[in-house]
């Protein structure tokens, strides 16, 4: 292999694969160790005020909440709201929508990144 896989590489493609694999809970809990912050809380269900939104952060009560218990598998969101929380926590901000995109997107390349050297499309199965 001509790139080194570094452990922060292979930290985020587990956060996705716990997503993947339906682990919201136990992803939000190593992300919140990873960056030394409290865990924020996971609810299906939006406040009225969010009611159109996918997904929302509401910082006062630290939660992340879904509409519907889909996007629990959905990286990209979990990820994206994760993002507002941790901007909440170190400097009270909510972050820059653009921001809590690639810090989705970094995650999601990382996981590419291990899927592609195991070269998934060439395994053989049993
Ligand atoms: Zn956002």
């Amino acid at each position: 292999m001509s790139k080194m896989i570094t452990a922060e590489t292979l930290f985020r493609a587990r956060i996705i694969s716990l997503i993947l694999t339906n682990d919201a809970e136990k992803a939000l809990e190593l992300l919140s160790q990873h960056y030394k912050v409290v865990r924020p809380k996971l609810k299906v269900g939006m406040p009225k005020r969010y009611s159109k939104k996918l997904a929302c952060y509401v910082a006062k009560k630290q939660t992340i909440h879904v509409s519907c218990s889909d996007i629990l598998h959905n990286p990209h969101v979990i990820l994206h709201e994760f993002y507002h929380h941790l901007r909440n926590f170190t400097d009270s901000q909510r972050g820059i929508e653009k921001y809590a995109d690639k810090f989705a997107k970094d995650y999601l390349n990382a996981y590419r990144r291990i899927a592609a050297s195991y070269d998934l499309t060439r395994m053989e199965l049993q």
